[in-house]
């Protein structure tokens, strides 16, 4: 199962993605984990990532696609994976159409989770004020001023993506202001149909 989880930032992509690794039991593919992690670990590419990802911004795609084309020639990523966070551009999606067509790949689903502007901030500060609460650490770009700049990045950049796959005809669209159990019923029922 290859499946890929379009959305706006705090949409519930991570939530969804990691409810479908379980039934399916294949990895999560996030191009924002691994950014963080690669920010985390110091390496260049997170020295290259982290000023543009605390700003909101995109990172470049080919830094992206290279990590991502990396990932996928990993052995639990053979049988199938979920794509969150990527791709982010019309330009990542048509080079993960080359990537795929090279290893005779063909994606299964593309499920964007659909939901309100208004909501999208709300669920922001919420995911902060619960990360404090358990004694983590917030996420350096959820704050009010980024996450406008990466509402701006979704609606300019990403919201094409979407288009992009609607026009093939590929584009499964699922209700994410629906809750969290509701949302995954139908991403699966989706999925089948
Ligand atoms: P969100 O919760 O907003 O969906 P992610 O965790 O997916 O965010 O990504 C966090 C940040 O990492 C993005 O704002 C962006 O700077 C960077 N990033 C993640 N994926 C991509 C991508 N495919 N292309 C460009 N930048 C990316």
């Amino acid at each position: 199962m290859k499946l890929i989880l379009l959305g706006p930032p705090g949409a519930g992509k991570g939530t969804q993605a990691a409810r479908l690794m379980e039934k399916h039991g294949i990895p999560q593919l996030s191009t924002g984990d691994m950014l963080r992690a690669a920010v985390k670990a110091g390496t260049p590419v997170g020295l290259q990532a982290k000023a543009v990802m605390e700003a909101g911004g995109l990172v470049s795609d080919e830094i992206v696609v290279g990590i991502i084309a990396d990932r996928m020639e990993e052995a639990d990523a053979r049988k199938g994976f979920i794509l969150d966070g990527f791709p982010r551009t019309v330009a990542q999606a048509q080079a993960l159409d080359a990537m795929l067509a090279t290893k005779a790949m063909k994606l299964d689903g593309i499920v964007e989770l659909k939901v309100d502007e208004g909501a999208l901030m709300a669920r922001i500060e919420k995911r902060a004020a619960e990360t404090v609460a358990a004694g983590g650490v917030v996420r350096a770009d959820d704050n009010p001023e980024a996450f406008k700049k990466r509402l701006v990045a979704y609606r300019e950049q990403t919201a094409p993506v979407s288009a992009y796959y609607a026009s093939r005809g590929a584009l499964k669209t699922v209700d994410g202001m629906a809750s969290i159990d509701d949302v995954t019923r139908a991403i699966n029922a989706a999925l089948v149909g």
